[in-house]
């Protein structure tokens, strides 16, 4: 069964499948004693428009952060430390 997800550019308008799409994601490497460390960080997936070449997030990328405070509290106090 295919299953097709139709996604829109929130600059141009322009509406197709994922697949014509294009995606990157940014990663930082860090190297301790000549080992790569595994980055704690999530990072979401950037999408690029095929048609305006803008990108942008589905989702909010500081979604997580924002719920990590509400569950552990007042953002305030995390903000004032
Ligand atoms: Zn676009």
């Amino acid at each position: 069964m295919w299953c097709f997800v139709i996604i829109k550019c929130p600059y141009c308008g322009f509406e197709g499948d994922a697949s014509e799409f294009n995606y990157l994601y940014e990663v930082t490497l860090y190297i301790m004693d000549s080992h790569v460390e595994r980055e704690e960080r999530e990072r979401s997936v950037l999408i690029v428009c095929p048609k305006c070449k803008q990108g942008f997030f589905l989702e909010n990328p500081y979604k997580r952060f924002y719920e990590y405070l509400d569950y552990n509290g007042s953002r305030y106090s995390v903000i004032r430390g």
